[in-house]
């Protein structure tokens, strides 16, 4: 059986990586031309009932604790006059919670663990057409074509392979603006003492301001604000400090102190209890199968989605149909309730009442709940 995952992120490169374990082959079809051609973005707390554990069916926890910063996983809550609300701090050194890890290096992690040749880089796929007898023909910009009995579809966000299982579109649910302030200890020590190891969000009405330690000593920054915000006013530093006028300064020197201009992004999910029908020969994992509001789930729910479809597909070498459906099964029962609560999350973190919401939310009443 051919199989080839388009998609080399996170979901796809597990995938693979369970796929070989076992002793199955995979293609990785990646748009991207090398394992360095884009920033990986910033960190991930991995959940141990799903990040780590799909690590742990790739054999690699042990290698990823060695790489991953429980200290990380330290977050503040502040309101804009930089009061403190929550200030959550781990065990040290535990591995217990939901350490966090720098995207790139655990992307790396993962491509390092796969046999040369597993991923073909600059391999964007356009089209995928079925063939007569079962499988899938299919295409790449460049004009590269290449064929396949099992097509998976770890494409992310606008997924090339959703549309042969759903017509679903992702809509806009809000925008996130990045920054970098590289080497902060040294050149705003103010500031990494600020934020301290891990996470910090400052709550105000409608708008987020968040920064993130990473493991390279830089500092990234992000805004969020609700979809109907102009997204022009976000593209520069000056823009997006007026929309935090009252702010105090201390926190606003997150967005003064960046190396250069904001980058802003839509982000889009699509609607809560997305499924489909079963289609021989296709699936999807990851953000092409849900894409869901990011409050922390999304990659780690893609690590899962790869487990258990590698699983499923091991366990039944010889009826990769049966295989597929029990993966989509099982999959969609988990991902609904997980998406619905993503969602409310989300949209609790950009509501007038945020801050006291947020509070409320941190509360023992809802411990261990993310
Ligand atoms: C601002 C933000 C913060 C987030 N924070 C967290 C967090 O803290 N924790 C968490 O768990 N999740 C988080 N997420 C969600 C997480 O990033 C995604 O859910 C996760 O990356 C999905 O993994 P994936 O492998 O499905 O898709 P992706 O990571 O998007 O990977 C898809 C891959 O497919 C490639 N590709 C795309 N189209 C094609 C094509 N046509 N042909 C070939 N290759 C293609 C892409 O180049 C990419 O490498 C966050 C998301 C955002 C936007």
């Amino acid at each position: 059986m051919r199989i080839a995952i388009a998609g080399g992120g996170l979901g796809g490169l597990t995938l693979a990586r369970i796929l070989h374990r076992h002793g199955i082959g995979a293609v990785v079809y990646e748009r991207e031309a090398g394992r360095s051609a884009r920033s990986q973005g910033g960190m991930l707390d991995l959940h141990p009932e799903s990040g780590q554990h799909a690590l742990d069916r790739a054999g690699l926890i042990g290698r990823f604790e060695s790489e991953a910063r429980p200290e990380g996983e330290e977050h503040r809550i502040l309101d804009p006059a930089g009061r403190t609300l929550v200030h959550h701090l781990p065990r040290p050194g535990s591995f217990a919670g939901r350490p966090e890890i720098d995207r790139t290096v655990l992307r790396d992690l993962l491509l390092d663990s796969l046999p040369d040749g597993t991923v073909a880089w600059q391999r964007r796929l356009v089209a995928a057409a079925p063939r007569p007898g079962g499988g899938f023909e299919l295409e790449f910009d460049g004009g590269h074509r290449a064929g396949c009995d099992l097509l998976v579809g770890a494409d992310g966000a606008r997924s090339a392979v959703r549309p042969l299982l759903t017509d679903v579109r992702p809509a806009p649910v809000s925008i996130v603006v990045e920054l970098t302030v590289s080497d902060v200890a040294r050149r705003h020590p103010e500031l990494a003492d600020l934020v301290g190891p891990g996470n910090l969000w400052a709550m105000g009405v409608r708008q987020v301001l968040s920064a993130q330690r990473l493991g390279d000593g830089d500092l990234r920054v992000g805004v969020s604000l609700p979809a109907d915000r102009d997204l022009d006013a976000c593209r520069s530093k000056r823009g997006l400090l007026e929309m935090f006028a009252g702010w105090d300064p201390g926190l606003t020197a997150l967005i003064e102190a960046a190396d250069g201009p904001p980058a802003p992004h839509r982000i889009e999910a699509m609607p809560t209890g997305t499924g489909w029908a079963h289609r021989p020969g296709v699936t999807l994992v990851g953000d092409a199968a849900h894409l869901m509001p990011p409050v922390g789930e999304g990659a780690n729910q893609a690590m899962l989605d790869a487990a258990e479809l590698a699983g499923e597909l091991a366990a039944e070498p010889s009826d990769p149909g049966a295989a597929i459906r029990a993966y989509e099964k099982a999959m969609f029962a988990r991902i609904h309730p997980i998406a619905a609560r993503s969602a409310r999350v989300h949209a609790m973190m950009l509501s007038p009442t945020a801050a006291e919401d947020i509070v409320r939310f941190f509360t023992p009443k809802h411990a261990g709940v993310d």
